[in-house]
């Protein structure tokens, strides 16, 4: 069975985007589609940048240290979407544009005094875990004021938002509510607005959940399967 190309699959998902949207009253401009490249090769983001997409997401900082370092297109931005590892921070705060999976202190810290050597500032979500399952990563609910209280201190660091892995599910009306549960709790924690502050952003939805996400408030959907193909890991 052929199958269908990198650009068949970006105008099929920005359809359902749109029908998501539609159908909870949405602007399909406030969803941005991160297309997660992850252990895909060059040449797939080079055909999707081709395509116009031009947000890609990785989950090892690795990997992503090599892609923005090998491809050099206009105007393509940079996710870091996956555990993070402090070591390897310095080796992505040059290029990177977006990392969304900060869950500790440590980590802003972290960034922030390698986005001071780069002189740049680096947007940043707060990994929440909203599943209960205790091996994913994200930090708890009652954590997150004091890591938003932390932040308030740097200066290279831009806190956008919140993102979230949901329960891995065949129907995805089952995580409607892990997913409205983030949503809540970025309103509850919003009157820490200001300055480097600026709640906003909703990370959540993947190839199997998406349109739910977006129904329920999402701002940033992340997929990779149903652009490139299955991936035999990661
Ligand atoms: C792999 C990955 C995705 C995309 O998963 P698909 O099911 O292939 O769309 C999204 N978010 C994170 C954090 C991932 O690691």
């Amino acid at each position: 069975m052929a199958e269908s190309s990198i650009r068949e699959n970006l105008a099929e998902i920005k359809e359902r985007i749109r029908a998501a949207c539609n159908k909870s009253g949405r602007s399909p401009e406030d969803v941005t589609l991160i297309a997660v490249s992850k252990t895909k090769p060059n040449d797939a983001i080079i055909e999707a940048c081709i395509a116009g997409q031009l947000h890609f997401g990785e989950n090892r900082m690795q990997e992503l240290q090599d892609k923005m370092e090998s491809i050099e297109l206009p105007g393509i931005k940079w996710h870091m979407i996956g555990t993070m590892q402090s070591n390897k921070i310095k080796y992505i705060a040059d290029r990177v544009d977006w990392i969304h999976s900060v869950s500790k202190k440590k980590y802003l810290d972290e960034i922030e005094k390698r986005a001071v050597s780069a002189d740049r500032t680096i947007n940043a979500l707060i990994q929440v875990n909203i599943s209960g399952e205790d091996q994913k990563s994200g930090c708890e609910i009652d954590a997150l004021e004091g890591i938003l209280t932390h932040a308030k201190d740097l200066s290279h660091v831009k806190i956008c938002g919140l993102m979230g892995m949901a329960t891995f599910t065949d129907n995805p009306e089952d995580v409607r509510e892990e997913f409205a549960l983030l949503r809540t709790t970025m309103e509850s924690h919003q009157y820490l607005n200001g300055g480097n502050i600026q709640l906003e952003e909703l990370s959540m939805g993947m190839s199997g959940d998406f349109e739910v996400a977006i129904e329920e408030g999402s701002t940033m959907v992340r997929v990779g399967s149903a652009i490139f193909g299955s991936r035999n890991y990661g």
